[in-house]
């Protein structure tokens, strides 16, 4: 290829990228101006404070990660945790067991409370994990488990790991604008996201926030933090307020403007308004793709609303349906992924893909394609279906 590079416009159903909306896009675009110029201090305060509005924190260590969402993962488990700390990981898909991977390279040790992919962490599990083991430094969970389409209960999580004294970290990359994230009603002490997902921003930037406990470990660590780039201490020099804003590494400027432009879209919609609109359009979804005769993977009571793993219908070709729903309608959905890999498909409702005409062109792509392979589904039902819950 030699010429410029022009994308296919798509419409992302996937478990993200989502769709970004244009004001974004055009945010993206304004002229770059230095990252230590008064006029992007100024949108850097601005940011930190929808960042706390979103998370629902008062919480000050509350940045943006020149990173994506896998970074945001990593600052929280370098920062709080050292070498011969113990750990306790909820793993119930692929985002767990990358938190495992983490806390061992941290040089500490991770205790395993599993459970089967498509079912949320057990409760009871935890609680048990806690009264086998003692000196537990954290607990470590994925609200919303992207590989899975599962919502787990932060909010009962917490309060485990606060009975024995734990620090609460929580990966809620989907879950954020999504459905509710509370960290500071919760007492989470470390949340992190990414752009990408719910917030319908460009990939590449992983918002974070800490509690005031969690700032006193890392003030109180006794080894240094085994990444330069992302260790709190060096990053709050640029981004804490009353700092001289030090040089510590050159702000993707315009991926925040972008950013900044995706907070505000939030802030004017409002949160209770953003979780009810992904909560509709995941209903009109399911009963177009039940009318269709096919069955969703995950128990309805902890469905995520901006993730739906579907059962692939048997002898339908994976592969065949996603590269024809990509060709014909320029449409993206996701794939299984780990051990759900070719059983499911993940379609995604993420924030701006959330509307009526994305649930719409789905069903009635997915219907054509799977018509066309030949599949055993019921054609002719799924946009009334739809249409039903809109109507109700
Ligand atoms: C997407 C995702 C991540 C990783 O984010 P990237 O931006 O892809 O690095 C981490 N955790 C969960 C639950 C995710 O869905």
């Amino acid at each position: 290829m030699t010429g410029a590079f022009h994308p296919p416009l798509r419409t992302l159903m996937g478990p993200g990228p989502s769709d970004v909306p244009p004001q974004v896009l055009e945010a993206l675009g304004r002229p770059t101006i230095g990252h230590l110029d008064p006029q992007f201090v100024t949108l850097m305060d601005d940011i930190k404070r929808l960042l706390q509005y979103v998370f629902q924190t008062d919480n000050a260590l509350t940045l943006p990660i020149s990173a994506p969402g896998s970074a945001g993962m990593e600052a929280a488990f370098v920062n709080l945790i050292e070498p011969g700390d113990k750990v306790i990981v909820c793993q119930n898909g692929v985002f767990g067991g990358r938190m495992k991977e983490n806390v061992e390279r941290c040089g500490a040790s991770a205790i395993m409370v599993e459970d089967t992919w498509g079912t949320e962490v057990s409760l009871d599990k935890v609680e048990q994990a806690f009264f086998e083991n003692n000196n537990i430094k954290a607990l470590a969970f994925v609200h919303a488990e992207t590989s899975t389409g599962v919502r787990s209960d932060a909010k009962a999580l917490a309060a485990i790991a606060h009975k024995h004294d734990a620090l609460v970290i929580m990966d809620t990359v989907t879950g954020l604008a999504g459905i509710p994230v509370e960290v500071d009603t919760w007492g989470i002490d470390c949340a992190y996201s990414g752009t990408q997902k719910c917030l319908s921003c460009t990939p590449g930037i992983a918002p974070i926030t800490f509690s005031q406990r969690a700032q006193d470990v890392i003030a109180n660590r006794s080894t240094k933090v085994q990444s330069w780039f992302l260790d709190m201490q060096l990053i709050m020099g640029y981004w804490g307020a009353n700092t001289k804003r030090a040089y510590h590494h050159t702000a993707p400027v315009n991926a925040m403007y972008a950013l900044h432009e995706s907070l505000r879209l939030v802030e004017a919609e409002g949160l209770a308004a953003a979780h009810a609109r992904h909560a509709l359009h995941h209903k009109a979804l399911v009963a177009g793709l039940e009318a269709m005769g096919l069955s969703m993977a995950v128990a309805a009571d902890v469905r995520l609303p901006q993730l739906n793993a579907v059962n692939i219908p048997e002898g339908v070709d994976d592969g065949g349906v996603r590269a024809a729903l990509l060709e014909q309608f320029d449409l993206e959905i996701g794939a299984g992924l780990g051990a759900l890999a070719g059983k499911t498909w993940r379609i995604g409702l993420m924030g701006f893909s959330a509307k009526a005409v994305n649930v719409r062109k789905c069903l009635l792509a997915l219907e054509t394609v799977l018509s066309a392979q030949g599949a055993n589904i019921a054609a002719g039902q799924a946009l009334a279906a739809a249409e039903a819950v809109y109507q109700a």
